[in-house]
């Protein structure tokens, strides 16, 4: 668990732009803190921020999500089962855990925050991309029209939009501002330096470089024995008994 290859095993051979749900691997069924890395991007209902794809091809997995002891669904982890990580995820079966095939990519986030002490902008971000389903399909089917419309995501800048808290919290409309080839990364960086006070800085760039960001070093899947001591909060944030036992699993 936790080798550097974990995300591939079984897709080595996969085009990550086959979106049948064959594609999805495994058995093909449908949902923290411990995640250290990039910030996942999300907007609020009716906002709109314009991000550049970095990369055009997602990484994709099962995932798991539920609420932290604050009540915010911030908890993440990979499917042990599902991505083939382990024989056992304590996570499945558990009413208050949702489960779905997510493809990630990175992206930078031109817009501005104020936050205490200076004004954000150009962070690198992790954008999930759920897959759904037929009668409702991810935003992951709408990237691949995208890509199949644009040729290449990565360089790809757009405006994207929530339009309510029913959408996707990635946001659900895209309009194409410009595309850029990634070979001109540096000179498009310079001419947000002019446009922008100076930002993206030297320093900057060292923690958000405009590069894909090395999915499997910051999407790490925990051990049982930390998950375990994960499971007091979801079991306790559950609205219904969970459907297996969740304190006697072997380590
Ligand atoms: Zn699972």
């Amino acid at each position: 668990m936790g080798e550097d290859h974990w995300f591939s095993e079984g897709q080595k051979e996969q085009d990550p732009w086959d979106l049948d749900e064959k594609s999805q691997g495994s058995n093909g069924q449908s949902p923290g803190k411990g995640f250290q890395g990039p910030r996942r991007f999300w907007l609020k209902v009716e906002e709109e921020k314009r991000v550049m794809f970095l990369d055009g091809v997602p990484f994709r997995f099962w995932e798991h999500n539920w609420k932290d002891d604050e009540g915010r669904w911030s908890e993440f982890e990979p499917c042990h089962v599902r991505n083939s990580l382990g024989k056992e995820c304590v996570l499945d079966g558990i009413k208050a855990v949702s489960m779905y095939h997510v493809g990630m990519f990175s992206i930078i986030d031109f817009s501005q925050f104020q936050g205490t002490k200076h004004i954000f902008q150009f962070d690198r971000r992790l954008y999930p991309a759920k897959m759904g389903g037929t009668k409702k399909p991810g935003t992951l089917q709408k990237l691949k029209r995208l890509k199949d419309k644009y040729g290449q995501l990565a360089g790809c800048v757009f405006d994207i939009y929530r339009t309510g808290a029913m959408s996707p919290k990635v946001g659900d409309e895209f309009t194409l501002v410009e595309r850029v080839d990634p070979k001109d990364f540096p000179k498009y960086i310079e001419k947000m330096r002019q446009e922008f006070n100076g930002r993206p800085s030297e320093e900057h760039l060292k923690f958000h470089p405009w590069e894909p960001i090395d999915y499997r070093k910051v999407i790490k899947p925990r051990s049982l024995h930390e998950l375990k001591g994960l499971l007091g909060i979801v079991s306790s944030g559950s609205q219904e008994e969970p459907e297996e036992p969740v304190s006697d699993f072997e380590y």
